[in-house]
């Protein structure tokens, strides 16, 4: 075959899709009881929302991302990371004149150019949260438990959650200065990634992978440590709410995030059972951004994570029930003479809110009943001419064996009474 799907793309096939549309359900039943509502955004925005909402010198910038010239020469990019495009709809939108806390959540493929490997692809598809419009560590507290919650509803326990506070830009200029003091005479003994970053971005140094740069970063100064009054109390009031809704955490003075907007809070979700790529999900606070934007100074709190980590955690731990919703009935014709009129037959049965399939190949009754049987189906109804002329179907329980005539007028009726007195009445369709 000519065509293969693009390098670090994954097709998502029908027997695996049950396994996303159940992450996803879980994730959209929760978002509703925390009374989040959905946003839906386009899959490219001009390249300068990006650039400016994520940061010039960040990684995905830098080299990550998917932009393109369109035939009118805008420069377009796919979008790498959600924030930065809910905030450009929410000014756009004037969303906070509704009220005075915007809460919306999205579940959406992002796009990035990295280095595909096991957990990190070039489309990969996100679920986020985010609470716009409050400066209180309570909107920060939402966002955490929700994704606790998550996790915990999908039955994962080895999700840790870190979080640290960066400060603001009345503690964090001071800061960035001290932690450059400490690392100065130790400058060219770092990799050469965190030399880079020395001047840009030193915070990110401090999460850098290299052993070398871990040890000689052991006794750097932290934020945390170094916080203003305000960043301070924010911090600790957000502590105490987690330990009030029992979501346990750890603080980890290295979590520092890849993104420039982010202040106060920082928080990852890490699992054991990932390998290097062990971040489930990430987020924090990004009270800068909708100003950088061009917009209103408008607070922000938020989480994004990755889908694709989610199975792979799921599937490490067994905890991917096998799902897969089967048809309820298979409808075997006899004959040709009678597929037709079996086919109005399995029609009504489907508006009945019965799952139904039926040949589409004009096999034999034989081959048919072998179809049956590998799906799984619970009822396999067989009819030819005489069961069309009397206008009834013969229903073979496909658990017992037992075959009974039933009028096509009563079928819908009694398929659903022997569903619920076996109990399986949720898996009708
Ligand atoms: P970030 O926006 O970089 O903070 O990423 C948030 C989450 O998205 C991460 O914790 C991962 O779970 C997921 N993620 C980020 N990049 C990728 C990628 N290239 N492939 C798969 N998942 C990713």
């Amino acid at each position: 075959m000519k065509f293969k799907s693009i390098t670090g793309t994954k097709d998502i096939l029908p027997a695996e899709s049950f396994r996303w549309q159940y992450v996803e359900r879980t994730f959209r039943e929760l978002a509703h009881r925390y009374n989040f509502k959905e946003i839906r955004t386009p899959v490219f925005e001009q390249t300068e929302l990006f650039a400016r909402g994520i940061g010039e010198l960040t990684d995905i910038v830098g080299k990550e991302m998917y932009t393109f010239r369109d035939r009118s020469e805008n420069s377009l990019t796919l979008k790498p990371e959600m924030t930065a495009a809910v905030i450009r709809a929410y000014l756009q939108h004037n969303l906070g004149q509704q009220q005075p806390v915007t809460k919306v959540y999205y579940l959406a493929p992002m796009f990035r150019q990295e280095r595909p490997q096991k957990g990190r692809l070039r489309q990969f598809h996100q679920f986020g949260l985010e609470v716009i419009g409050s400066h209180q560590p309570e909107a920060d507290a939402e966002i955490i438990a929700m994704t606790a919650e998550y996790y915990k509803a999908l039955g994962i326990t080895q999700a840790d959650l870190k979080i640290n506070s960066v400060g603001c830009e009345k503690c964090r200029p001071a800061y960035k200065e001290k932690l450059k003091e400490f690392l100065r005479p130790n400058l060219p003994h770092l990799s050469e990634e965190s030399q880079r970053r020395f001047e840009s971005n030193p915070l990110r140094i401090l999460d850098s992978k290299d052993e070398r740069d871990r040890e000689l970063t052991d006794a750097a100064p932290l934020q945390k440590d170094n916080l203003c009054e305000e960043c301070n109390e924010h911090f600790i009031r957000l502590q105490e709410l987690l330990s009030e809704t029992g979501v346990s955490y750890t603080v980890d003075g290295r979590i520092v995030r890849g993104l420039d907007y982010y202040t106060k809070t920082a928080f990852e979700f890490i699992s054991s059972a990932l390998g290097s790529q062990d971040a489930l999900s990430g987020g924090g606070r990004y009270d800068l951004l909708a100003k950088e934007l061009g917009g209103k100074d408008v607070p922000g709190v938020g989480v994004a994570g990755g889908l694709e980590r989610l199975l792979l955690v799921l599937e490490a731990s067994d905890l991917m029930k096998d799902s897969d919703r089967k048809p309820v009935v298979y409808l075997a014709a006899a004959d040709n003479e009678s597929r037709t009129w079996l086919y109005g037959v399995t029609q009504q049965l489907r508006r009945a809110d019965i799952s139904c399939d039926t040949d589409l190949l004009r096999r034999s009754l034989k081959a048919q009943m072998r179809e049956a049987s590998r799906q799984l189906v619970q009822f396999t109804i067989i009819a030819g001419t005489g069961e069309r002329d009397r206008n009834e179907v013969t229903v073979k329980n496909m658990e017992t064996g037992e075959q009974q005539p039933i009028p096509v007028g009563d079928l819908a009726h009694y398929i659903n009474q022997q569903l619920s007195d076996n109990g399986n009445d949720g898996e009708k369709s």
